[in-house]
This record gives C-alpha cells, structure tokens and sequence, in this order.
C-alpha cells in the first residue's frame, strides 16, 4: 500500500481511561488517522474503534454515563470493525466469569478477569500468533484476562498456557494483551486491514 496515495483511514480510540495514548501513536505510525473519542459525536465518520486496555469496569461505567453503549452496538451492527485489547477484550464479551459490570457483550466469548493470578500481575511472554507469520508477537500482559469459553463463530487466533489470548469474529478482534506498548505493528496492520474490507 502506498500510504500517499490513499487516504488515511480514521479510526477512533476511545479515550475515556487506559492506554489510549499509546494505541494513537500505534495506528499513526501504521499509516491510519487517530480520533481520541469520549462524546458521542466523536463517533461519527469512523472507518474501526479501538477500545484499550485499562480497566474494564471503570470504562464499562464510564460508557453508560456517557451514553456510549448503545451508539458502538449499533455501529458494529452496521459493520464497524472493533478492536479490543486487554479491558478491551473484556468489554466486548459477552461475559465475564463471576462478575456483573457494563459490557458491549459484542462477541460471543466469555472473559475472565485477572486471569493469570494475582501473584503475576504483569509478564512478558512471546506469543505464537499463525495469522501474522512465523515471527512471535512479544506480548505484554498486564493483569490480562483470558478468554475462558469461545462460541462456535470465534476463530482463536493464539493461545498462551492453554488458554485463548486472541481472537476474532467477524468484525471483531481480540488480545488479552497490548500491542500498543510494543513496537509491532502487526496486529493494528491486521485491523486497518479488517476495516479496509469492510
Ligand atoms: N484487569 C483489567 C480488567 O479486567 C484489565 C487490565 C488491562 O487492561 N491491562 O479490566
């Protein structure tokens, strides 16, 4: 792709808490346009949204007093291609084990939260992910959920100890860590590239 000859794509970072920042940065290097979004209007004219990781339930409460919820639904169910990391992921389950909070309960996955134990809140591993390629994916995670269960229309893109960190359904994808504090660009390539064929 040349990046001169087409125009950017824009694509919305919900910015309400977490690492909104860094996902920003990540898609702009990637060759796409950023919009920090946390009004409703802001939702208007985006090709994706990225929701990043944070922590859910404040973002889940955050999006029912901004009235962002159902918006998003409706967008996805339009078309929009969303990616969610970390918090992300969690927000666009359909569940979380043994917890009630605010989800978009988007993709048919149910998440648990803090999954990888209290006592190893954060690590560093490197992830086998088949649709990028043969080179790992170094993932970081920071007291990351993984997804417990997967419906029959979610395609598992990598797996870390057993569990599922990252997948994909339709329009949707996942990781249960962050893309955006390395500097890979695979998976944001991999969602521009999910939005432009839309
Ligand atoms: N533990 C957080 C949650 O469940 C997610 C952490 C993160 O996004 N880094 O919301």
């Amino acid at each position: 792709m040349n990046p001169s000859r087409e125009k950017p794509l824009l694509i919305g970072v919900l910015s309400l808490q977490g690492a909104f920042r860094e996902h920003c940065r990540a898609l702009e290097k990637a060759g796409a346009e950023a919009r920090q979004v946390r009004r409703r209007r802001e939702l208007q004219g985006l090709a994706g949204l990225i929701i990043p990781g944070g922590e859910s339930t404040t973002i889940g409460k955050l999006m029912v007093s901004y009235h962002l919820l159902e918006p998003v639904r409706e967008l996805v169910a339009a078309g929009m291609p969303v990616f969610g990391t970390c918090a992300g992921l969690v927000m666009l389950a359909r569940a979380v084990v043994e917890g009630d909070q605010p989800l978009l309960g988007l993709m048919d996955i149910e998440a648990r939260r803090n999954a990888f134990g209290r006592q190893v809140k954060s690590f560093e591993a490197d992830v086998d992910v088949p649709l990028l390629g043969k080179e790992l994916f170094h993932g970081v995670f920071i007291r990351a959920p993984w997804i417990e269960s997967a419906g029959a229309g979610v395609e598992v893109l990598a797996e870390h100890s057993g569990h599922a960190i990252a997948a994909r359904q339709g329009n949707l994808l996942v990781t249960a860590f962050h893309p955006e504090l390395t500097e890979d660009l695979r998976l944001h390539r991999l969602f521009l590239k999910m939005v432009r064929q839309v």
